[in-house]
């Protein structure tokens, strides 16, 4: 809130300032770090805000600082310096709830209480995410495994298991697998899942309102905490100190702890390296990109519980285009079928394209002709002219092939752009190197390895 002394002008300049902010970071995080600022003044360039711990600070200071500055000279020029500082607040703010004692978290399902009621310590549980959902292929198989393992154990087989893997490839997924087939098996169990953004949230309200005891005790009675993308607690000795406490006791007293990140524990920037250490010491099970194979199986068994039929070249062609992960695959088999379901058609290769027409382009960036061709050539030990030229000696002409069909696959230009590309030729002589490329790839199987060592290579 600003205080009484601000300029109207100003105060309507930190409005739109914090409106901006709450959308590019999204509501959770907005009320987390940014809510709590309150303008105080703005004198001589300088914006002074307060924040009421230091904890806070650091935290606003090294995620949001040049950000709040370039939304606020971008608001007014004049402003060159933001002073963040800390103001203890000395009575409680009246417009936050007074805080009851805890309620003690009985059960941590998914909490119906409405209104200001302490929120659920555990985050919902998603009940589609269960291990009977969740495709095996080679690049998750030891995640699963040992998730698996976790799930099934009445004793801590490893702790902690720590999962980790880019973007979109399951982590989250098998977490709640986990947290839902232990609340299955192991009814009196306390399950804890939640992220790693939300244990911080929890930290800094319990200082906040100088409750940390309690704090402490709603999580060392849980017999299994998960927490999820855990490279989000950095930098920040307090709660870096409280979750490594709090994952000591538990890991003493033979609870379960399951952390997930996206990077290696040894990877894990900005985290003091005691930690880093510690969380090591189980069992560190990583999730590799996706093959092409998993994305295929994954189709299929989604498509089978959709219930709707896709044709095979369809799911390969979903598969070969959409390699980011399995989110963005899903997404697009969704669009796919609800397309096919709102205008009544059925799902070809041709309405696949359509729909998809901007996910495919997003896929593509990432991918050149030109690329394309540089690296087959590279490959097959070829001068990169010889893509264009006229030459038709197979050493050359069977490069020249792998590259338009690779060029098919990973972009979605037509097949006549393509051809252009390759010294202007015709959109038939494409379509043929395509299909030469296929046949071969049936027939040859070092041919099919080599093909699809460029792919992955290309695909990055
Ligand atoms: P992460 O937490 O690693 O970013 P998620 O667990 O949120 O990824 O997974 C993203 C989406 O992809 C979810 O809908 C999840 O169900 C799905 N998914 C990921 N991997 C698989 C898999 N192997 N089998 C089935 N679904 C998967
Ligand atoms: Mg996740």
């Amino acid at each position: 809130m600003p205080g009484p002394r601000l300029d109207p002008k100003i105060t309507a300049q930190w409005a739109r300032v914090r409106g901006l902010l709450r959308s590019e970071v999204g509501d959770a995080s907005y009320r987390s770090w940014l809510k709590p600022l309150t303008l105080v003044s703005v004198i001589d360039g300088t914006a002074k805000i307060a924040v009421p711990t230091r904890f806070m600070r650091d935290w606003v200071v090294s995620h949001y600082g040049d950000r709040l500055r370039e939304l606020w000279v971008g608001e007014n020029s004049s402003i060159d310096v933001i002073d963040i500082f800390v103001q203890t607040p000395t009575t409680r703010p009246l417009n936050r709830p007074v805080e009851k004692k805890a309620d003690e978290p009985s059960q941590t399902g998914p909490s119906a209480s409405g209104g200001e009621a302490r929120p659920e310590i555990s985050a919902p549980l998603d009940p589609r995410f269960t291990f009977s959902n969740f495709v095996v292929g080679k690049p998750n198989e030891l995640a699963y495994a040992a998730a698996r393992r976790v799930a099934d154990s009445d004793n801590a087989p490893f702790n902690p298991l720590f999962l980790y893997g880019g973007v979109g490839l399951g982590k989250t997924h098998l977490m709640h697998a986990i947290a839902n087939h232990t609340r299955g098996k192991f009814p009196e169990r306390r399950v804890v899942y939640l992220s790693a953004e939300k244990f911080m949230f929890h930290f800094i309200r319990a200082l906040r309102f100088k409750d940390t005891v309690a704090f402490k005790e709603q999580f060392r009675s849980v017999d299994l905490l998960m927490i999820d993308d855990v490279q989000f607690i950095n930098g920040k000795e307090a709660t870096q100190e409280e979750f490594f406490h709090t994952f000591n006791d538990l890991v003493d007293n033979n609870r379960q702890v399951v952390i997930s990140a996206d990077k290696s524990p040894s990877d894990l920037e900005g985290m003091e390296e005691r930690l880093r250490s510690r969380l090591g010491w189980g069992l560190v099970a990583d999730i590799h990109a996706t093959s092409f194979e998993l994305r295929l199986g994954i189709l299929d068994v989604k498509a089978e519980r959709l219930g709707i039929d896709i044709p095979v070249k369809v799911k390969e062609f979903l598969s070969h285009r959409i390699t980011s992960n399995v989110r963005e695959l899903e997404g697009a088999l969704n669009r796919v079928v609800a397309h096919a379901e709102l205008v009544g058609r059925e799902i070809t290769l041709e309405t696949c394209q359509e729909v998809l027409h901007d996910i495919l382009r997003a896929n593509d960036r990432r991918v050149t002709i030109e690329e394309i061709q540089k690296r087959v050539s590279e490959h097959f030990n070829i001068r990169i002219a010889d893509m264009h030229s006229a030459r038709r000696a197979r050493a050359v002409a069977r490069p020249r092939q792998v590259a338009m069909y690779l060029a098919k696959q990973l972009t979605s230009r037509s097949l006549p752009e393509i051809g252009r590309k390759f010294g202007g030729r015709d959109h038939t002589t494409v379509m043929h190197a395509v299909k030469k490329v296929e046949e071969l790839r049936q027939t040859d199987s070092a041919f099919c390895e080599d093909v699809d060592l460029l792919r992955r290579m290309l695909e990055g």
